[in-house]
């Protein structure tokens, strides 16, 4: 439990035996932040040790989860991977990808996989493709991971992503590939070009920095305001804000500054520990404040107290009027494929009109990306995007019981 680097120490790195390896950072929750639910969850089957990792979330897993309970199954986690890990020991008997097929056409809803064997990993995504998958080479090695960011540090080659339906096999012979499921509509989660992907890393062909500049240019048009500078929330709203600087021609400047020794607020389980990590977080440069019009950009609002707290910092720093420009439209629905939202009740953007929003926040304006406007700006067909979290438009099912994750952020 605890940091990737607290936990993973030189010494303990060099304990672990073997040639190959999977790891998988999952944050940590109120409700589930216990060692059962980490990952990779492992498995004794019958043709030996089996590890999974998996970035997404399946909404069909409670559902199949009670059948196999019911049919005498036990479950040590309540994560829904351990339900891949039961179908996959319940599959017919064969060679270990056509398991792998079998299981995951029994599941729904999204998931990046890493599954490893004694003699192989396997690789696989989702037939919708919401979470990102990538492969890269470093010299005769393969390595998967969900964002390129993490290739680049490893000095790896970025081959290619892994294909929406591919299943990936990596064995002492090399790569292959498998088409483990018929083609199906592309969902491609538009909230990881909003927030959640790293602006270094490159995402269904486009670099996710480049994308959210794009965003920041396209909130100038539709939201323009005279103002005297334009400042990002620190790093989330970085390139939207310079995206809006280039097009609006408002002077780009550093209004806050961000303290990099602070966690992200969203992984703090109490809602008191993160209102604390805004103040600590974020502080206000009043030189470059007092008296100015500033434009604030960020990328989304989700509950409102951060964004609140922010406006108010700024004002108090000395700014003459404080404008809200956020680089997404208002979240109105949780997520149920792998991204952390809370619940209908605590998004703002669900109960409020944007005119309320703004006086919540005590704003002098306030401007949100249209949903037209944010797909336009991925450069992508509009068509191959998940939105569902602006929109309600829920394109994979969900099962009645099917719960997004716990509230995370913020
Ligand atoms: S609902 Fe939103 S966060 Fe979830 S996959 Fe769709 S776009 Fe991404």
């Amino acid at each position: 439990m605890g940091w990737v680097a607290d936990v993973f120490s030189p010494e303990r790195l060099r304990r672990l035996p073997g040639h190959r390896a999977i790891g998988h950072v999952r944050y940590s929750t109120a409700g589930s932040s216990n060692l059962r639910n980490a990952q990779p969850i492992t498995a004794k089957t019958a043709r030996g040790p089996i590890a999974i990792a998996h970035n997404g979330n399946l909404t069909n897993a409670e559902a199949l989860r009670r059948e196999m309970v019911r049919e005498g199954a036990i479950f040590q986690s309540n994560s829904d991977t351990e339900v891949i890990l039961h179908l996959l020991a319940r599959a017919p008997a064969g060679p270990l990808e056509e398991q792998i097929s079998h299981a995951l056409r029994q599941v729904q809803g999204a998931y990046s996989l890493l599954i490893l064997t004694r003699d192989a990993m396997y690789a696989v995504r989702d037939p919708n493709g919401f979470r990102p998958l990538s492969v890269g080479r470093l010299e005769a090695s393969w390595l998967v991971a969900s964002e390129t960011c993490a290739l680049d540090l490893l000095e790896a080659k970025f081959e290619r992503e892994v294909e929406p339906g591919e299943l990936l096999i990596i064995e002492d012979g090399g790569l292959r590939s498998v088409r483990a499921f018929p083609p199906a509509e592309r969902l491609h989660c538009v909230f990881e070009y909003v927030y959640f992907a790293r602006p270094d890393s490159v995402l269904w062909g486009q670099n996710v920095h480049t994308v959210r500049k794009e965003f920041g240019r396209q909130l100038a048009r539709e939201h323009p305001v005279a103002a005297d500078i334009v400042i990002p929330v620190p790093d989330s709203g970085t390139s939207a804000a310079l995206g809006y600087s280039e097009e609006s021609g408002i002077t780009y400047e550093m209004g806050l500054i961000r303290n990099h020794y602070v966690g992200r607020t969203f992984i703090e389980p109490k809602q008191g520990i993160r209102h604390f990590g805004v103040k600590v977080k974020l502080n206000p440069m009043r030189e470059m404040l007092e008296g100015r019009r500033v434009v604030v950009v960020d990328d989304s609002i989700v509950r409102g107290t951060t964004s609140r707290k922010i406006v108010k910092m700024v004002r108090s720093a000395g700014a003459a009027e404080v404008h809200m420009r956020i680089s997404s439209p208002p979240i109105q629905w949780p997520c149920y494929y792998g991204i952390d939202t809370p619940t209908r009740k605590e998004l703002i953007g669900a109960s409020h009109q944007p005119e309320e929003i703004r006086r919540y926040l005590a704003a002098d304006s306030l401007g949100y990306l249209s949903l037209d406007g944010m797909l336009k700006g991925t450069g992508g067909d509009p068509s191959n995007f998940c939105h569902a979290c602006f929109t309600g438009n829920y394109r994979v099912g969900i099962e009645p019981e099917a719960t997004p994750q716990l509230a995370l952020f913020d």
